[in-house]
């Protein structure tokens, strides 16, 4: 069975198409500047790498010349679009009421376009990327995939803020959670290594966005984003959590709008705010290896932010099994790794420094110290293989 990933971002969409009995990923790639001037870069094992410039007015313009790419003679993988038997779609917000993975028929994309308001960014090209699909490929299901839905059996005082209850009656303020493909995924494989399925996990998705989830026996109890992608620890460019009145004090002192707070709040703030050097980890690593002090402050930030949040989730559950990392920083910055986790052996969390220096680089590996308690794993994550299996388990 042979099944397309696609996340379509506001002028990108990014695909993957794997072989689910093989478990390969056949091709994968991203068309990139859709709407401006074009251009799309593919990969297939095997073959060379394939980077050109494309025009693409749109989203199904784009979606129909990957899949003209993919059935190709020379550079294809496939013999025809008729291969393919399903279609997932990454889909950020499902509100409330797509609380799982399901087949997008007429009344979950009603409600989608009935919740563009709860996520103006991701929400619309997500919806028209999946409209170009199905225009594409009518005869085939197609499948939304929900960032939020891991969190949809979380307790009510967990995503209730406490602010006026009509704001949640009305409004739908309330946190949804965000990441939570990753989240399940690499909760799922640390559960499996340690062979149970009652597992308390933490699982820290450190990347350009950044997140931290509690999972209980497969399901997540909490989670660090809230009503946004805005909440939590401090990520490239967003602030994570502040105090809420630092905002209109901000807005008062400054005399600008709310969209120019949000502005500074979600592009200009969080690691880049703080050292003034740039969103990237690795670059503020290297200036603060050169003794730049704002900079070596940012990842002081970060990590204090990220120790705060395991510390208060394994209160909340009453122990842990697992801490996780996985994402950008988590798979690959070492050093911050060894921060997060020095001075928690109370806990129960020891890592073994040394090998955490040397173990490789994109494969599943233990870097817990032999006297740990608690296990520390790193765990590359593959959202696009979990939308797979949610289709393939949908669909079959
Ligand atoms: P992501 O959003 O998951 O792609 O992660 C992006 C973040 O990962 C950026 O802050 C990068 O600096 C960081 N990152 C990627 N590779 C490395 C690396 N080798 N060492 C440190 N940080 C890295």
């Amino acid at each position: 069975m042979k099944i397309l990933v696609v996340n379509a971002g506001s002028s990108s969409l990014k695909y993957q198409l794997f072989d689910m009995d093989t478990n390969e990923v056949l091709a994968k790639g991203n068309c990139e500047r859709i709407g401006i001037d074009g251009f799309i870069t593919h990969k297939c094992p095997g073959k060379e790498d394939f980077k050109t410039e494309a025009n693409f007015p749109d989203h199904k313009a784009a979606i129909e010349y990957v899949l003209a790419l993919l059935t190709d003679k020379e550079r294809g993988v496939i013999s025809s679009i008729e291969e393919i038997s399903a279609v997932g779609h990454r889909v950020a917000h499902g509100g409330e009421k797509l609380r799982k993975s399901s087949i997008l028929g007429e009344e979950e994309v009603a409600y989608l376009e009935s919740i563009v308001g709860l996520n103006p960014l991701h929400g619309p090209p997500a919806i028209s990327g999946f409209k170009a699909c199905k225009e594409v490929m009518p005869n085939i299901n197609h499948v939304g995939v929900f960032d939020t839905s891991y969190y949809s059996d979380m307790t009510e005082e967990a995503y209730i803020y406490p602010i006026p209850y009509e704001f949640y009656e009305e409004y739908k303020v309330r946190r949804y959670g965000f990441h939570g493909t990753s989240h399940r995924y690499v909760a799922g494989e640390a559960a499996k290594l340690l062979g149970k399925k009652d597992a308390k996990i933490i699982t820290c998705h450190l990347g350009n966005g950044s997140s931290i989830t509690a999972t209980v026996n497969g399901k997540a109890v909490d989670t660090s984003m809230g009503f946004t992608p805005q909440d939590g620890v401090p990520m490239g460019t967003r602030s994570g959590a502040i105090d809420p009145t630092v905002v209109t004090y901000i807005q008062k002192v400054k005399g600008i709008s709310a969209e120019e707070a949000d502005v500074i709040l979600n592009k200009n703030s969080g690691l880049l705010g703080v050292s003034g050097v740039s969103s990237d980890c690795r670059d503020i690593c290297a200036e603060a290896e050169k003794g730049n002090f704002r900079a070596a402050l940012a990842l002081k930030i970060l990590v204090h932010n990220i120790k705060k949040i395991i510390g208060s989730y394994i209160a909340e559950m009453n122990g842990v099994d697992a801490i996780v990392f996985t994402a950008g920083i988590g798979e690959n910055d070492r050093q911050i790794r060894e921060d997060v986790c020095k001075d928690m052996n109370w806990l129960g969390i020891e890592i073994d420094e040394a090998y955490n220096k040397t173990c490789p680089r994109g494969e599943i590996v233990d870097i817990s110290a032999k006297t740990a308690k608690v296990k520390t794993f790193v765990i590359p994550t593959n959202e696009e293989y979990m939308i797979a299996l949610d289709t393939q388990n949908l669909t079959k």
